[in-house]
């Protein structure tokens, strides 16, 4: 599904380069949840939104290498042709749903606004849709949360709103960049259960960011422990797990509580 190629991301400029993603490469197939792992500052999330085209630029390098999503390279994209990918076939949540959630908007027009841009859907089919993903993302009562906004739910309550948001268009393959890091621990193992049921229901594909080996364990077929911007191990969470290679590795299950 995904295939992404010796991805290069620098920031700076001159002698003031560095480089954040190294040479990274990994595959994803239909259906599969593989987890990328490694410290604060390992190159996570500029991997993460590299691959949609989302960096700052000119502050980073444009990426060099490919990301092949279906055989069509994303980096080769033009503005047009990726906005049509983002939000619809690859979709992404972040630790932080308020940066995905529009805080004057309600949590119907948020949702229902992708259904427009992506669909063409609108009107009571629409709010139909809303209602039935709010649903599915466990929401309580959610008719009588369509008129809220994202500062009366509860920050377990956005990151389900986020979600619904991502699957609003049934992607081929979820980005969850950290997607729990924010939530008590209780919310946290909610929030992943929902993901691995949506997931396995939807037969979508998952790329999960985290710095928890716990929660790697759990949910993920595969791993890529990253470490200063380069893959350092790569296999099954099962083998990996059972026989760390590298010494990375090793350093981050010894440093596990
Ligand atoms: P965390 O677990 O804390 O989220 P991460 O693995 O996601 O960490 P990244 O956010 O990918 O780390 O950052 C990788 C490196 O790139 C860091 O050293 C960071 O300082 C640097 N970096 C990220 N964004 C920028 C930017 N806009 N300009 C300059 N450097 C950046
Ligand atoms: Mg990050």
């Amino acid at each position: 599904l995904l295939s992404v190629r010796d991805l290069s991301v620098a920031f700076g400029q001159g002698e003031r380069t560095t480089r954040v993603v190294d040479h990274v490469s990994f595959d994803i197939a239909r259906g599969e949840t593989l987890a990328l792992v490694g410290e604060s500052g390992s190159g996570k999330s500029v991997t993460a939104l590299s691959i949609l085209k989302l960096l700052q630029y000119p502050s980073a390098s444009h990426p060099s290498g490919q990301v092949l999503f279906n055989g069509e390279d994303l980096l080769a994209m033009d503005e047009r042709e990726i906005r049509k990918v983002r939000g619809n076939d690859i979709t992404m949540v972040f630790q932080e749903p308020m940066s995905s959630l529009n805080p004057l908007h309600t949590v119907e027009k948020q949702i229902a606004e992708i259904l427009f841009l992506h669909r063409g859907m609108g009107g009571p089919a629409a709010r139909a849709r809303v209602i039935e993903l709010l649903t599915e993302v466990g929401i309580p009562e959610p008719e009588t949360r369509l008129g809220s906004y994202p500062h009366q739910l509860s920050g377990g309550q956005r990151q389900r709103v986020m979600i619904a948001m991502a699957l609003a268009n049934e992607p081929q393959l979820l980005i969850a960049d950290e997607p729990t890091t924010a939530l008590d621990v209780t919310v946290q193992a909610q929030i992943l259960k929902l993901l691995k049921d949506l997931q396995r229901r939807l037969g979508m594909a998952m790329l999960f960011i985290t710095h928890d080996l716990g929660i790697v364990r759990k949910i993920a077929d595969r791993v890529c422990v990253m470490n200063h911007g380069k893959i350092v191990e790569a296999g099954t969470t099962a083998d990996v797990f059972a026989a760390p290679t590298h010494a990375y590795t090793r350093a981050l299950m010894a440093a596990q509580p």
